[in-house]
């Protein structure tokens, strides 16, 4: 058995299809969000701009979550020292809880290391504690959210991309008896569109199901304390599980819950992807929370995220860019086949100095493949005009079609199954 050469096949199959991924080497130079150092294979350094970053906010570098991080791991040291049931909580960790409970509404909330874990260990804990628990996900839920519901292993059925009327049928054949968990997105993050969170709560109080809402790509960046979507439309109260994740908008890491004290009791008593690692360090939490609390306190960053990407859709649109649909801050621009998005990414980085990770299968469908651009505050005018004309000249070299992104490309999803080896995301 040549073990080495199966490792290899597998790649060369992604090299085949043009989806094999390479990560730049980037340093972020704190204080000039979004510029960071690119070192190039060849051992240039340069300078460049970095549009795809989910650090939506520019919080990372917020200086009093700097302040809090260092601060605090001069106080406490740099790592959290075991696992809770080893160690116990670290009591920057018992205030960022409180303080994610507070933010959504709930009783209570759970840190997970990541918000990766985060869903699957609370979706596949929350399932198994559900007896004979049907799970309901949406067609176009994140890996995280699939690889919980498969480490249920329960029975699951996929309902369509945000159609109500499909997640009904299957409620009501399913019974209002039978437990029911719904698993869906707020804000998904590959499209940008947004889930209709209150007619979804309607259908699980009907047939009596459970919610379980991934506001990953909204936390921070919707409602009038950055709660998220379902801040925004008033109906925190109606979700049973509210997910989300410390790394993007809150611009450090880590993942959690919030929800009802029984609930949250069970996940942190039975969930072993919660159980057996350690948590995140006290610095990390206190960053956190820093990050959490001042953007309770202020909107003026989701304002101007939203306005700058507004402006990015406008400006790019008018350039007749092929602008995806997009409900939110988030500007997707349709290429349509691996190899040029691939190699747009690399012109837009070698010639512009412009740094967008292309995506490709299995994040988005075949033929769907795009650059997902994220504008922040710190992407001023000027260099929405840079990123303007950087993809102008890429459109005309790669002989790339302008115009209108169609609706009916984006709902061109081809695979109700996601392979959990395959699937990634945000
Ligand atoms: C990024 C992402 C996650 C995972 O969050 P991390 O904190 O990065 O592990 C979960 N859900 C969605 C929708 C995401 O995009």
């Amino acid at each position: 058995m040549d073990y080495q050469a199966i490792f290899e096949t597998a790649v060369d199959a992604l090299r085949d299809e043009k989806r094999y991924r390479v990560f730049a080497d980037l340093e972020r130079i704190a204080g000039k969000f979004p510029h960071a150092i690119w070192r190039a294979e060849n051992g240039l350094e340069r300078e460049i701009t970095v549009w795809c970053s989910n650090d939506y906010l520019g919080m990372g570098q917020n200086p009093k979550v700097l302040e809090a991080l260092k601060t605090t791991a001069e106080r406490m040291g740099a790592g959290a020292g075991g696992t809770r049931n080893i160690s116990g909580n670290t009591h920057p960790l018992v205030q960022l809880e409180k303080e994610l409970a507070e933010l959504h509404g709930k009783e209570a909330a759970l840190v997970f290391t990541s918000g990766f874990v985060s869903n699957e260990a609370a979706i596949s804990t929350i399932a198994k504690l559900l007896p004979d628990c049907l799970i309901l996900s949406d067609q176009l839920n994140h890996a995280s959210m699939i690889a919980g519901v498969k480490n249920s292993g329960m029975h699951k059925q996929v309902w369509r991309h945000n159609d109500l009327e499909h997640l009904e049928e299957l409620l009501k054949a399913a019974g209002t008896e039978r437990a029911k968990l719904i698993v869906f997105e707020s804000v998904y993050s590959m499209d940008g569109d947004i889930a209709p969170i209150e007619a979804i709560c309607d259908l699980a109080d009907k047939y009596n199901a459970m919610t379980y809402i991934d506001e990953v790509h909204a936390v921070g960046m919707y409602g009038e304390h950055g709660a998220g979507i379902c801040e925004r439309d008033g109906v925190m109260e109606r979700l049973d599980v509210i997910e989300g994740t410390l790394a993007k908008a809150f611009g450090v890491m880590g993942g959690y819950i919030a929800g009802s004290t029984a609930l949250v009791d069970a996940v942190r008593s039975y969930a072993p992807g919660f159980i057996f690692t350690t948590s995140i360090p006290p610095g990390l939490a206190a960053a956190a929370h820093t990050a959490i609390s001042h953007l309770r306190g202020s909107c003026a960053e989701r304002e101007a995220q939203q306005r700058q990407a507004q402006r990015t859709k406008d400006v790019l649109r008018a350039a007749g860019l092929p602008v995806m649909p997009s409900e939110t801050h988030i500007v997707p621009i349709l290429v349509g086949d691996p190899e040029k998005c691939k190699r747009a990414s690399d012109i837009l980085l070698a010639d512009h100095g412009i740094y967008i990770q292309p995506i490709n299968y299995p994040t988005v469908p075949r033929g769907t493949e795009r650059l997902r651009v994220t504008p922040t505050p710190f992407h001023n005018d000027a260099l929405i005009a840079h990123l303007r004309d950087a993809l102008a000249d890429v459109w005309q070299r790669l002989e790339l079609p302008l115009g209108t992104a169609s609706e009916d490309v984006t709902a061109r999803a081809e695979n109700l199954e996601q392979n959990i080896f395959t699937a990634s995301g945000g």
